[in-house]
């Protein structure tokens, strides 16, 4: 029998929304995949293919959940590869470099920052909310296999219902599973000539850190402008779950934060890539608790506090 017949994919079926996620009996983390490889093929030798792992890839990871102990192979972008499951996760993943990246000025950013909506009511103020990822980008991937662009999706839709609720004007830079071009986002914030920009992700470990290893929460700015609206909503998010490691405000040169003059920032509302982060986004009753603290978060700013 080839290696290529034994092979076979698995899919998760999620339960209901809010539902609880299947137990992961056993996972582990293998070394990091290449970027772009995006399907991952997985077969057990021990079990065949009557009962093959699942594996997700989390940005740099590939993730392995319920798979049999004793001798596995997985096929990752053409590559295979075996590994020995051991009842605890390994002590010394594989590290990567992280890769070099490039950044370039927003052509149609001004210089001139926005004057700050202090004394606007709600219904004057425009907020952009961006759901990270969308469409053919997937963004990083849960240990069950819920990808990012869906939590935060799911998130930025209730972030939206809160502020709405207040009275403010909310734009979404995606209402659906549609992929937005990077440079799309901040100008759509341009466009509606916004008094605020906020895109919502859910974190995923770097090459060289364990994905069982980390979980928190952290809020991305580029400039004091949108590092004062990130402190804001930081504060409250952090008050609203004190079990998740808070990072506190961090600085990134993303473009959806290089706005000069539209306050702009990036949540990691927490690291899907962790089971119990997962579990967390999957949580129906705890989403609007935290969207709540986000609405809270802009109201603080506005607020000039
Ligand atoms: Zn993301």
């Amino acid at each position: 029998m080839t290696f290529a017949a034994l092979l076979a994919t698995v899919t998760i079926v999620f339960p209901p929304e809010g539902a609880k996620l299947p137990a992961i009996n056993r996972s582990y983390v293998m070394g990091a995949a290449e970027d772009g490889e995006s399907s991952l093929v997985v077969s057990s030798l021990t079990s065949r293919v009557s009962s093959p792992a699942f594996v997700s890839r989390t940005g740099a990871w590939a993730t392995v959940v319920d798979v049999k102990p004793g001798t596995n192979v997985v096929e990752i972008g053409g590559v295979r590869r075996s590994f020995t499951v051991a009842p605890i996760a390994p002590a010394n993943p594989i590290a990567r470099a992280e890769p070099k990246k490039t950044y370039t000025k927003l052509p149609y950013a001004a210089d001139q920052a926005k004057p700050h909506p202090k004394g606007k009511k709600p219904e004057e103020i425009t907020v952009v909310l961006d759901a990270g990822h969308g469409g053919h980008d997937g963004g990083a991937l849960s240990p069950h296999g819920l990808p990012e662009k869906d939590a935060n999706l799911r998130l930025a839709k209730a972030v939206r219902a809160e502020l709405v609720k207040r009275g403010y004007k909310v734009i979404m830079t995606r209402e659906d599973d549609t992929f937005v071009a990077l440079y799309d986002r901040p100008k759509a914030a341009h466009r509606a000539n916004a008094d605020l920009f906020v895109s919502i992700h859910h974190n995923a470990p770097g090459y060289a850190t364990n994905p069982l290893a980390v979980r928190s929460q952290s809020v991305y700015a580029w400039n004091p402008l949108g590092e004062r609206l990130a402190k804001a909503i930081n504060v409250r998010m952090a008050a609203a779950d004190p079990s998740l490691p808070n990072e506190g405000v961090l600085h990134a040169n993303f473009a959806v934060t290089r706005n000069p003059e539209i306050p702009s920032c990036l949540i990691e509302a927490d690291y899907i890539t962790h089971p119990d982060g997962e579990a967390a986004t999957w949580d129906a009753v705890r989403r609007p608790s935290i969207a709540a603290a986000i609405a809270d978060g802009i109201a603080d700013w506005v607020a000039g506090k």
